[in-house]
């Protein structure tokens, strides 16, 4: 599926970035976020199967679930608009009837938005029994799925061999899942957790590969979530000004500007041999920064 307001051409490597040791590294950026300002990057790859199978399957409306400032949710709206198809969003908590604005950009896309409790955001089938009927499309928390993870694995167009470490943000999984399926046997894909000691992670991500596909190179690390998922204190927004004013990468909150810390210290640690050359996959979210950040001034 193909559409204009989907601009390819506008992704980038950006050369040279988060390297601030003298190790002989070379680290690129794969600028994903510039793909379009709602349907930003990784979200545009994640829901290209699921849209084309709905449309194929004769269902009108794609339902799905998340959080009050998730990327998914708004994503999902501006994409069904652009397709001509509705949008349903279920929203846990019901705090969020106080609007935040990726919930505004979502309900302007004319997705029919629905709040639920906590407790009941738990009980998924329940919920599209509810809210649901036989002309829906529904899709996982996140876009948490295998057909999620196909679609992301055409972000190695713009991966060649050369690279040997891919390193991501890691939620659901879905992204490194489709990074792990379409690497090369010598390319290592690590993930930063952006969740607080969720050790299992690694297994949602192993539950979208073939057996083949698990027995590839990859890992997730947990030491970058600063605190837990949007958890965002005031040196890690910090940092972001600094990222951006040093390599003119402005980054989320939520993803990659963790990602991006994780890399710039990794680096330093050695973690990565000599020799390497790593592509970070700046996964787009920059949308939710103005939902999330008020008392602090950031510099883009
Ligand atoms: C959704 C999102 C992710 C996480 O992708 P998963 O496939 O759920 O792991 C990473 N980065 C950004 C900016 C996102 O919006």
């Amino acid at each position: 599926m193909q559409n204009s307001f989907i601009d390819k051409h506008k992704v980038f490597v950006q050369k040279n970035v988060l390297n601030e040791s003298n190790f002989n590294i070379e680290t690129n950026i794969l600028r994903l976020d510039t793909i379009n300002n709602v349907v930003s990057g990784n979200k545009f790859f994640k829901l290209l199967h699921p849209v084309a199978a709905a449309i194929n399957e004769g269902k009108m409306t794609i339902a799905t679930f998340g959080g009050a400032y998730s990327n998914h949710i708004v994503a999902t709206a501006c994409y069904c608009k652009e397709f001509g198809i509705n949008s349903v969003g279920i929203i846990r908590g019901e705090e969020a009837l106080h609007l935040s604005d990726t919930m505004n950009d979502a309900a302007s896309f004319g997705m029919k938005l629905h709040y639920v409790s906590r407790e009941s955001f738990k009980e998924k089938e329940q919920l599209k029994l509810q809210y649901g009927n036989e002309t829906f499309y529904w899709v996982n928390e996140g876009g948490y799925s295998r057909l999620g993870a196909e679609g992301a694995k055409d972000i190695f167009d713009w991966i060649d061999e050369t690279y040997t470490d891919i390193v991501c943000a890691v939620g659901t999984g879905t992204m490194m899942a489709g990074l792990i399926a379409a690497a090369l046997p010598h390319q290592k894909i690590t993930g930063i957790c952006v969740l607080k000691g969720y050790e299992e992670q690694i297994n949602d991500v192993k539950k979208l590969l073939t057996n083949t596909e698990q027995l590839k190179s990859y890992t997730i690390l947990h030491d970058y979530h600063f605190g837990g998922y949007a958890k965002h204190p005031l040196p890690l927004l910090e940092w972001m000004n600094e990222c951006y004013s040093k390599y003119e990468i402005p980054t989320d909150l939520i993803y990659t500007s963790k990602l991006c810390f994780g890399v710039q210290d990794l680096i330093k640690k050695g973690y990565f041999p000599e020799g390497s050359k790593i592509m970070v996959i700046h996964s787009g979210g920059l949308q939710g920064n103005s939902s999330l950040i008020k008392k602090f001034e950031l510099l883009y």
